[in-house]
């Protein structure tokens, strides 16, 4: 048996054009134009790469974007400063700080800064708080992204069994939310976790935010069952030629797809879907913060 791939590519391109119309939507209905603030604290080439993607997509999705480049060495009280600009600004209805921010920053401190009706990436202690309780905020984007695929691959999640590899802020614990929002029965495991093959071979959906490459092994997983790996890794490839690398999951993706009934392949699974769920939380926050209904197309 081959597993059915999970196309997040394609997925992400259907949520891309469904924000596209919902914004026509409240172009010719209530006159706004939601608007995306990004800012780049320095010059890591992965999140250069990131932050042209999400200027890029904003832009092609007819929002506003609004782009914020500041050198490595800024001072944490000039980008806290920024952040309590754009904050004010009623232009801006989404703030996302690119992460890793340098080491002399306090992380915390600054993603505390944001207003939760701005927070586009869902990462405030409010909107954290939100998703614990199970009412209405901003969802983080990758968690939001894993659901949606896992969604499309099974339709219900109602009582299935599915387990989350990693218990990280950012990923593992708001996927196992979402996942329980969802009905599921959900096992949380992580670096701790004694006989993670055994536990990982009882789900029937089965996501993995570890981080590390190809931890999660063919025999891991149950027959038939719903792999997300949102695991990025890059490795070394001396096939490719000396000093080449490629990006491998958290999961071994050859020895899965042999045994799983879906999976998601790295690249092209989860990665296209964060994007996508930044431009739907964008528009959400614009319509909420501005007391409109969230057009139909975005279904909330
Ligand atoms: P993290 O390092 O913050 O957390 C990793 C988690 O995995 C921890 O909770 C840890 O307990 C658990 N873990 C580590 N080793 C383990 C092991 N051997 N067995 C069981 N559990 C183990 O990482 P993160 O931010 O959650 O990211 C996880 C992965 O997802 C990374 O590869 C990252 O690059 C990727 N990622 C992808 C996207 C995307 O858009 N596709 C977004 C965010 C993160």
């Amino acid at each position: 048996m081959t597993a059915t791939l999970i196309d997040g590519k394609a997925r992400a391109a259907r949520l891309k054009a469904d924000v596209a119309t919902a914004v026509a939507e409240l172009a010719a209905g209530p006159g706004v134009q939601p608007g995306l603030a990004v800012v780049l604290v320095g010059n890591d080439p992965a999140s250069e790469v990131y932050v042209a993607s999400k200027v890029r997509d904003t832009a092609a999705a007819g929002m506003r974007s609004f782009e914020h480049r500041l050198a490595a060495d800024t001072p944490e009280a000039e980008l806290l400063a920024l952040v309590e600009r754009l904050n004010r600004d009623d232009a801006v209805d989404g703030i996302l700080v690119q992460m890793p921010l340098p080491r002399h920053i306090d992380t915390d401190r600054v993603v505390s800064g944001i207003d939760p009706a701005k927070d586009v990436d869902g990462l405030t202690p409010w909107n954290a708080g939100l998703l614990v309780l199970g009412k209405p905020g901003l969802v983080p984007c990758t968690p939001q992204g894993c659901v949606i695929l896992a969604k499309e691959a099974v339709g219900s999640l109602s009582g299935l069994n599915a387990v989350v590899v990693g218990r990280s802020i950012l990923v593992g614990k708001p996927v196992a939310l979402l996942l329980q929002s969802a009905d599921a029965t959900v096992t949380m495991a992580h670096s701790r976790t004694r006989d993670l093959p055994a536990v990982c071979r009882a789900a029937d959906v089965l996501v993995v935010a570890a981080g590390r490459p190809e931890l999660v092994r063919g025999d891991w997983v149950k027959p038939g069952a719903c792999v997300i790996d949102v695991g990025i890794n890059r490795v070394p490839a001396p096939d490719k030629g000396e000093g080449k690398t490629r990006l491998v999951g958290d999961v071994a993706f050859e020895e899965a797809r042999a045994v799983a009934g879906s999976i998601t392949p790295v690249p092209g699974g989860v990665g296209p879907m964060t994007i996508a769920c930044l431009l739907a939380n964008t528009v959400v926050a614009a319509c909420r913060r501005r007391g409109h209904a969230v057009p139909a197309v975005l279904g909330r």
